[in-house]
């Protein structure tokens, strides 16, 4: 699987993408991620010797809207630079009130795509005229409203990166594959805290899975 990030800040991405699992993926070649800065594809600086991707809203009102050109542009590069042209390409734009993402949606898009462009918008948003443009899939990640649509990105990258084989290791298998609990423990078997005993519950030490398995759907 190809990301291709269309954002104006691409250093956001740096530590997340270089640690833990995502950095073994990318490190492995299970996954890549490619960034296009839309200020690359401005030719004229304003007289303040500045690449403007923003510019003012129609109608008024506070805040700055991004450019249209700029990302159309960053995304034909992007789509111009898969080299196979049968590769399936999706384009997300990051919209808070869009439809939810979820562990579903991620996992029919890593069967169904090979390369995912992830736009992420800053300020007031993007201008509207890059969804009819591009078709894009408009995405939220939740019922609140961010800074921009790189956090967006990386948690998509996380979460579609996790269905791709091989980026999960034997010991980090699959949550939604298996019965999980959100209540886990690990040693030691009591945990003394201000002179209180913190116990493991006991039935996770009896050895019977049929039991602790009914134990882990009612911890859920
Ligand atoms: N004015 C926009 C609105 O009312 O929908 C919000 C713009 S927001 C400040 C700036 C950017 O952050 C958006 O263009 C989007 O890329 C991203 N963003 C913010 N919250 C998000 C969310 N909950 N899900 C996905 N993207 C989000």
């Amino acid at each position: 699987m190809r990301f291709h990030v269309i954002t104006i800040f691409p250093n956001i991405f740096d530590s997340y993408l270089n640690e833990s699992i995502i950095g073994r993926a990318i490190k492995n070649k299970h996954i890549s991620v490619v960034f296009y800065n839309p200020r690359d594809f401005i030719k004229d600086k304003n007289k303040n010797g500045y690449k403007p991707v923003d510019d003012k809203p129609y109608s008024g009102g506070p805040g700055m809207v991004m450019k249209a050109e700029p990302i159309i542009l960053a995304v034909e590069k992007a789509i111009s630079k898969i080299k196979n042209k049968k590769n399936k390409i999706l384009t997300i734009n990051f919209i808070p009130s869009a439809e939810k993402f979820t562990t579903d949606f991620a996992k029919t898009i890593s069967k169904k795509y090979t390369d995912i462009i992830f736009i992420c918008g800053r300020y007031e948003g993007i201008d509207a005229r890059v969804d009819k443009i591009l078709k894009t899939k408009k995405v939220s990640i939740g019922d609140y409203v961010l800074t921009g649509g790189e956090l967006p990105a990386m948690i998509l990258i996380d979460c579609i990166s996790r269905q791709i084989p091989g980026v999960l290791g034997k010991y980090e298998s699959l949550e939604e594959e298996r019965i999980s609990s959100s209540e886990v423990y690990t040693r030691p078997e009591a945990l003394k805290h201000k002179n209180k005993n913190y116990k493991v519950p006991e039935i996770l030490l009896s050895g019977n899975h049929k039991e602790i398995e009914a134990w882990k759907i009612k911890a859920n």
